[in-house]
């Protein structure tokens, strides 16, 4: 199976992410945690996304795409794709729908997750004292939360026109929302 994990940055997309991986075995896919792990590696990539990541600007379309595609195999192997953070653009969603269909494969369910904006803060001040990530400010989250109202909310109606998008409740604690995912993945 196939599943997007779609919302607002700091809605809990990576959290529950890693539970899918823990619970059914999937592969977790995080544009975020990719290009991180680039940047600390210090590659070539790296230094080509640091400032705009840091910034809370999305990166190119086809530096993500790419990264997405390397791994597609081998989230097939274990049963399913869990993307998180991905796809953000319609440009992403499409090239998306492309890359698994050239494998007979298929985006199966959007879940998008409903957190307040007060929240998304205070989630994020807590995580910028805890993880220390560059783009855990105010600002950079201003940017980021920019990008996703009018660059990727778009791919909402995307998801809905093709009966893809499951709302779910994104407040409370991490093992409700895990619950109600897992509810809403096994409703038909
Ligand atoms: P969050 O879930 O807090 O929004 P992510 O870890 O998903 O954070 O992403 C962190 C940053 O990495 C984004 O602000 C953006 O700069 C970059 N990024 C991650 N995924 C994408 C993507 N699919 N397209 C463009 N940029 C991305």
């Amino acid at each position: 199976m196939n599943i997007i994990l779609f919302g607002p940055p700091g809605c809990g997309k990576g959290t529950q992410a890693k539970n899918l991986v823990a619970d059914r075995g999937w592969v977790q896919l995080s544009t975020g945690d990719m290009l991180r792990a680039a940047i600390a590696s210090g590659s070539e990539l790296g230094e080509r996304v640091k400032a705009i990541v840091d910034g809370g600007n999305l990166v190119p379309d086809e530096i993500v795409i790419e990264l997405i595609e390397e791994r597609l195999p081998e989230a097939e192997a274990a049963g399913g794709a869990i993307f998180d953070g991905f796809p953000r653009t319609v440009a992403q969603a499409e090239a998306l729908d492309a890359a698994l269909a050239k494998r007979g494969s298929k985006v199966d369910a959007v879940i998008r997750l409903l957190v307040d904006e007060k929240e998304l803060v205070a989630r994020m001040e807590k995580r910028a004292a805890e993880e220390g990530r560059a783009d855990d400010n105010i600002d950079a989250f201003k940017v980021r939360l920019k990008a996703y109202q009018d660059q990727t909310a778009p791919l909402l109606p995307f998801y809905a026109d093709q009966g893809k998008l499951k709302e779910v409740e994104g407040m409370g604690s991490m093992e409700d929302v895990a619950a109600r995912i897992s509810a809403a993945l096994d409703e038909k």
